[in-house]
């Protein structure tokens, strides 16, 4: 009965360490062998072809047909040496994975001769056909052309026998239809956006650059066993399972030492991401058992986002190798932590200056608090939007179940900060400063970059966290694409930063000195924005209460957080900053819906295919030998001994109501999908699905989860928790 189980768990125990194949020396030495960058670019083009794509690369200047034929050539001769036979675009669309369709170099000339070729044209643009990617309604099947095009900012690279050329995807009619595109639009928003603002104070200042560094949670699970749990493998998380005796509590795994084949496969995985130049630094246990981290210096935000989605096709791929699975679902596993991805975010200019970082002067610091500032305001203004951008029917798990930052967006600057944001309030609210308050005023701020760092408490529990010189968005799901959050801050802080310029230009109009406008305009948003400033526990009973009371949202669940992204004033909000139009926003709509939707189907089904061929079978299996044990005894039954099978006959009393209720659940969820699934449009299907399907799923659980505890062991078809997390 139980077959497959016990050989999943004979092989997982009988595993010795794969040998881990580092590349010997300095990483330095390797780094970024396989991709084609602005080295091997030099080393293979024409000076003044070279100088132009690097040109196309800072400015975002057009790159005509003859400079593309020149790369697209130099890219193919390098590639080749690298043995790559094919190339392919390498895009992002909505599943939330990546896609590439590989075509070879190799051809045939007029004649039949053989050769290898690879245009500008072909590197430039490809036409896949796109009929089977979510479009969210933009296409009809029947118009099923897409276009990928070629992102210059993000290098080619090579993978196995393939050159992969990061692309942008949009449709026939131009509309995006992933996430670089409106990622890029964003970029370039929040870059126009703050120049004008650094122009304030620096006249150097010619781009701004958006920042990124990831910070990734996965679980490693043995492959044996993830194969002999059906749902993991099918629904990327447990949907049944008792928790073991021993989970984190006695939290021993955070930093622990890495066991010995884990070691061996993060060692590869990191070799092969550091040559194709993704900059891994850090790795650790979490706190969960078999739960760990990775996360690189960080990088421009475009190509931060790029390495992170081949970061995670790469560990999978890595993994195969040593026999274990990645997974990064936000909530494999019941009871204990679930894996998240940090975003470490910041502005950087041309001139090498972090806006996020506190000066040495209290000029630098001025510009410092005016980009601090306006992000908090820009959170404050557009939470919907944020929450919105990490909702997924994973995260739903994770947000407000007290481990990972809750559901509420609140901003957590550190006490010296606070006291720093209200001592301005206080000052400025005077008409007129005397000289002497300037000076004072001035000074106060010339003090923070001393004392800054060591103030900046961390506080865990905060989801979006001012850590010192960057801010960190906590609340992303494992598994998202990091476009997905940065599209949204980027374009919220590009529109705030433009009211800041309109308000400080008025002013200024008015003959007010610009650094008093200045002062006055972060003065107000200091007071407007302080609903959304918190730095006690984000867990607490408390917090959530005064959340309340602020009038802050608190949304538990996917279908509702993404009517953010068709709001009046999101859908305006978009169009101004240039980033999405209405169309593309209502596409990203329905298809995130759809999305939420399908997985929870999904997973209804798994539960119904699980409970009814696994866990029933085995629990009527125990019962027929606990009948079999009881009628024995029954035979030797005297006066004396009467009572003899009464706690047989308990136990089969108890699987029998278990297994009753299971079904009814069963039942119930299964009428529920299908009213559900005729219901018309996304939104009533997946609200459907959130409020009246997804919570059979829990019913269901806890009455498979005591037949676990009560069947005999040997008969229990699925890997249980303690051996998913403790065979190593
Ligand atoms: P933790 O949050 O675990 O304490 P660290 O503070 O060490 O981690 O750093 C977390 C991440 O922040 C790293 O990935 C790092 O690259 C990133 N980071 C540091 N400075 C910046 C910056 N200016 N912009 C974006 N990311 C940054
Ligand atoms: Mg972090």
């Amino acid at each position: 009965m139980s077959v497959l189980r016990f050989k999943a768990l004979d092989e997982a125990l009988s595993r010795k360490p794969v040998d881990a194949q580092p590349r010997a020396g300095a990483i330095s030495d390797f780094f970024g062998e396989n991709v084609f960058n602005r080295k091997a670019m030099h080393n293979s083009l024409p000076e003044n072809v070279y100088r132009q794509v690097v040109e196309a690369m800072e400015q975002g200047t057009k790159i005509d047909r003859e400079i593309a034929d020149n790369v697209a050539s130099a890219m193919k001769a390098w590639a080749v040496t690298k043995g790559a036979t094919h190339y392919t675009h390498w895009f992002q669309p909505l599943t939330g994975l990546t896609a590439e369709k590989h075509e070879s170099f190799f051809d045939l000339k007029n004649g039949g001769t053989p050769i290898e070729k690879f245009e500008g044209d072909q590197l430039v643009q490809q036409e896949p056909d796109a009929s089977s990617f979510p479009s969210g309604g933009i296409r009809n099947t029947f118009e099923a052309r897409g276009y990928t095009a070629w992102d210059p900012t993000s290098p080619a690279f090579v993978i196995g026998r393939a050159l992969c050329i990061p692309t942008i995807f949009v449709a026939y009619t131009g509309e995006a239809l992933d996430y670089k595109t409106p990622l890029l639009k964003a970029l370039n928003a929040v870059d126009k956006a703050a120049v004008g603002i650094c122009k304030y104070f620096d006249k150097d200042i010619s781009k701004v650059t958006a920042t990124l560094g990831w910070e990734q949670e996965y679980f490693l699970i043995d492959s044996a066993l993830y194969h002999a749990r059906p749902d993991l493998a099918l629904t990327g998380r447990t949907l049944f399972g008792q928790s073991s005796s021993k989970g984190q509590q006695l939290e021993d795994h955070y930093f622990g030492s890495i066991p010995e084949r884990t070691m061996a496969f993060m060692r590869d995985f990191e070799t092969e991401a550091l040559k194709l130049g993704i900059p891994v630094k850090t790795r650790h246990n979490e706190v969960a058992p078999n739960q760990f981290e990775c996360a690189p210096v960080f990088e421009d935000a475009n190509l931060a986002v790029d390495h992170n989605q081949l970061l995670m096709d790469l560990m999978g791929k890595v993994a195969a190798r040593h026999n274990f699975k990645v997974l990064l679902h936000e909530k494999p596993f019941a009871g204990i932590n679930g894996s998240g991805k940090h975003c470490n975010w910041s502005l950087k200019t041309n001139t090498g200056i972090n806006l996020l970082s506190p000066g040495r002067t209290p000029r630098k610091t001025l510009m410092f608090l005016t980009f601090f500032i306006n992000t908090i305001k820009a959170v404050c203004d557009y939470s919907d939007l944020l929450r919105a951008s990490i909702a997924s029917a994973g995260n739903d798990h994770r947000l407000g179940a007290n481990e990972a930052p809750p559901a509420i967006i609140s901003v957590f600057i550190g006490s010296y900060l606070t006291e720093m944001l209200e001592e301005i309030e206080k000052r400025v609210q005077k008409k007129k400063m005397t000289e002497d308050e300037k000076a004072e005023l001035k000074l106060d701020i010339g003090k923070i970059p001393m004392i800054l760092l060591d103030n900046t408490d961390r506080n865990r529990t905060s989801p979006f966290a001012f850590t010192g010189d960057k801010f960190e968005f906590r609340a992303l799901g494992a598994s998202a694409n990091c476009a997905s959050a940065m599209i949204v801050l980027n374009t919220i802080v590009a529109k705030q930063l433009k009211n800041f310029e309109k308000e400080v230009d008025e002013l200024t109009a008015g003959r007010m000195k610009r650094d008093e406008a200045i002062f006055k305009t972060l003065q107000k948003y200091i007071i407007e924005s302080k609903k959304i400033r918190f730095d006690g526990n984000n867990y607490s009973e408390e917090w959530l209460k005064e959340a309340v009371k602020r009038g802050l949202s608190n949304i538990q669940s996917t279908p509702e957080a993404l009517g953010a992204f068709v709001t009046e004033k999101n859908k305006k909000l978009y169009s101004e900053m240039e980033v999405m139009s209405e169309v593309e926003l209502q596409a990203r709509y329905e298809i995130e819906m759809s999305n939420y939707k399908l997985k929870l189907e999904i997973e209804s089904r798994m539960i119904s295919d699980l409970a009814i061929n696994q866990v029933i079978p085995a629990a009527v299996n125990y019962q027929n030998s606990l009948i079999a044990n009881a009628s024995g005894l029954a035979e030797l039954l005297t006066d004396k001994n009467k009572n003899l099978y009464e706690a047989q006959l308990k136990i089969l009393e108890k699987i029998s109501s278990h297994i009753s209720a299971v079904l009814e659940s069963i039942e119930l969820m299964n009428e529920a999908s299908q009213k559900a699934n005729s219901l018309i449009g996304s939104n009533a299907k997946s609200t459907a699905y959130c409020h009246k399907v997804k919570p059979l799923f829990e019913k269901i659980r806890v009455h498979v989860d005591q037949l676990e505890l009560l069947v005999d062991n040997s008969l229990w078809p699925l890997p249980k928790y303690r051996e998913l997390l403790f065979s190593r």
